[in-house]
């Protein structure tokens, strides 16, 4: 492939790329224009929950493309109701409204609390949200999300999102007041470093939410899918929250997410929420072979125990090098660097073929394929331990 070829000013230029075409994916690894091989440990951003371009979604793809692509959102469509009726029996949500990203879920979960709102809260519409928190980059998921980096863009915002802070039950209750309808919270603050939250605070929220007659909607956009080892992160807190959102490993690469809430919650109008493409067979297809396999007990274990694996080698490595402790859980994990070296680390193990995500300068995040192997751990390990001696020592003569 002629790479000169390409008219990359034709692409708006929203984030800085490394200047390689990615052209091909199997499982844990991708393939650039040169044929340079590469381990991928952010596989799209946690979305690849069965690797690159696995064959049962392209044959769940290819089988439903020729029976039928869009009839209208206005009708009904078998794969649609196949996979909403497989979501609510294995959640403990009723109904599901889908959409084609994270961030249009989340706009849904949004709307459907000042909804709710509207009908039972004599008109309360604010959400509390939380410092740290990421919802998306719509300008309502932005609002809702608590990153610094947002604060100053797009004003004004929309309004009705007061902050909390993780795993401070008090600074929640201090944000509550008669206008508000909802709580909503990552269960691990992805974006902000892979901080969990707890599970006594997930079981307070819910008991102080159903206390106060309020919403816990939990996005499960990023933990859900079975990253965490259980199918749904609120799952390892034993709650029920009442409406959850998803994205990112549910259609396993392609573009599929949802909005699942329970009967109570679930009460949307005719004319207050639809979408051209939403619910579209050939990505519900693909949604279906994907929970198919995450869903098994067996594939939940192994994502489980990977997890473990991977976190006692990154603890390992944390000792060797005098790094910072391991957060998160299952397949989301994160690396504490205790320095802004994350850059440079991302930097040098993609020319040594690896593939590392920094969502902070002092952290490194770790999302591979939920199918990842023992093997590929062990190698990515390697690597890392291979450059971080590297820039240890190059810092030492600094
Ligand atoms: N919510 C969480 C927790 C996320 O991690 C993301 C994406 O990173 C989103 C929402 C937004 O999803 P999307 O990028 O599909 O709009």
């Amino acid at each position: 492939m002629n790479i000169a070829s390409h008219a990359f000013d034709a692409l708006m230029d929203i984030t800085a790329r490394p200047p390689v075409v990615f052209v091909r994916g199997e499982g844990s690894f991708l393939w650039d224009h040169n044929g340079k091989r590469y381990l991928d440990f952010v596989q799209g951003w946690a979305v690849n929950c069965l690797g690159h371009s696995p064959p049962i979604i392209a044959e769940a793809l290819a089988k439903q493309a020729k029976l039928l692509l869009t009839p209208s959102p206005a009708f009904f469509n078998a794969p649609s109701l196949e996979l909403a009726k497989a979501l609510s029996d294995r959640s403990c949500f009723d109904q599901v409204f889908f959409t084609n990203s994270g961030a249009e879920a989340n706009e849904g979960a949004i709307k459907l609390a000042r909804k709710f709102g509207a009908l039972h809260r004599n008109g309360a519409y604010e959400i509390v949200t939380f410092d740290g928190g990421f919802h998306g980059r719509t300008l309502a998921t932005m609002s809702a999300s608590g990153k610094k980096a947002f604060e100053p863009l797009f004003e004004p915002k929309v309004s009705g999102f007061p902050k909390a802070q993780l795993n401070d039950l008090a600074s929640v209750e201090r944000a509550i007041n008669d206008k508000t309808v909802a709580v909503m919270l990552e269960p691990i603050q992805g974006e902000a470093g892979v901080w969990p939250a707890s599970v006594q605070f997930l079981c307070d929220l819910r008991e102080l939410t159903s206390t106060r007659g309020l919403l816990l909607i939990v996005d499960e956009i990023q933990t859900g899918m079975g990253r965490s080892g259980k199918l749904f992160y609120y799952e390892h807190a034993e709650i029920e929250p009442d409406i959850m959102t998803l994205g990112k490993g549910m259609g396993g690469g392609v573009p599929l997410a949802a909005l699942l809430a329970t009967k109570a919650a679930s009460c949307f109008e005719h004319g207050d929420q639809g979408g051209t493409f939403n619910g579209n067979p050939l990505m519900c297809a693909a949604g279906t072979a994907v929970l198919r396999q995450v869903a098994e007990p067996a594939f939940l274990k192994s994502v489980a125990d990977n997890g473990l694996y991977l976190e006692a080698e990154l603890q390992r490595i944390s000792a060797r090098h005098g790094l910072g402790e391991v957060r998160g859980r299952g397949l989301l994990l994160a690396l504490d660097l205790k320095m802004p070296i994350a850059g440079s680390i991302v930097t040098q193990a993609f020319e040594d073929g690896v593939l590392l995500n920094a969502p902070r300068p002092d952290t490194l995040r770790f999302m591979p394929a939920l199918t990842v192997t023992r093997q590929e751990i062990a190698a990515m390990i390697d690597s890392l331990d291979a450059v971080l001696a590297k820039i240890g020592a190059a810092r030492r003569v600094a």
